[in-house]
């Protein structure tokens, strides 16, 4: 079976890549040669994911995945949320964005946060949705170098450190996308042996 993952993140393919069954052909968008910036209009993670793997679909007629993910903040009515990327601004930089949580938490208590992935399925025109989530707390300041975006102040629950202090294995293990990961790869092993039998 023949799958496109619409993400242009070259990281997120080899990560998925690896922890596919050997049966799926993962595709790129690089492999189909295009360089285009696929819809993110929605107002929801599980809307946003939908509209790029239906983007591909429609174009190319290929099953197809595509995720989004986001920073919900209690304290902040879910915000970022499904703005994480740009919070701070269309052209923001990831420091920025991580000012504007702290300073928007400045002096709040509830610092209950957590990070979800959302991703979605379609396979024959049919949508298949999948998530991870991680709970956990945004820190008083930015801790550790690893990762990337809001890992400097995310500490998942029991853990002391910042994402950003972990390995990368170690995040891994625990985060939103390794868990959506997880859902989505034996939800699609469940359709391939039904479909393909
Ligand atoms: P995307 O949907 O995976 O592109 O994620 C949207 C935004 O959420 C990114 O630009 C990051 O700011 C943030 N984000 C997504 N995943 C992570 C993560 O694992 N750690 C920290 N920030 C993340």
């Amino acid at each position: 079976m023949k799958l496109v993952f619409a993400t242009q993140n070259s990281n997120k393919i080899k990560e998925v890549r690896s922890l596919l069954p050997s049966s799926i052909q993962l595709i790129s968008l690089r492999d189909l040669e295009t360089g285009e910036e696929l819809p993110e209009t929605g107002r929801t993670l599980e809307a946003n994911a939908s509209q790029k793997a239906r983007y591909i679909y429609d174009k190319f007629g290929l099953n197809c995945f595509a995720d989004d993910t986001g920073l919900e903040v209690e304290a902040l009515g879910g915000r970022p949320g499904v703005w994480s990327a740009r919070y701070a601004g269309p052209a923001c930089r990831t420091e920025d964005n991580i000012r504007k949580v702290l300073t928007e938490l400045k002096d709040v208590t509830n610092r209950a946060a957590r990070f979800r992935t959302v991703i979605a399925l379609i396979v024959d025109g049919e949508v298949y949705l999948y998530e991870g989530i991680v709970n956990g707390r945004i820190s008083l300041e930015p801790s550790g170098t690893g990762g990337f975006g809001y890992d400097p102040v995310f500490i998942p629950d029991q853990e002391s450190r910042t994402f950003a202090e972990m390995s990368l294995e170690e995040k891994n293990r625990i985060s939103h996308r390794g868990m959506a990961i997880q859902a989505f790869i034996s939800g699609l092993t469940t359709i391939v042996k039904e479909r393909w039998r």
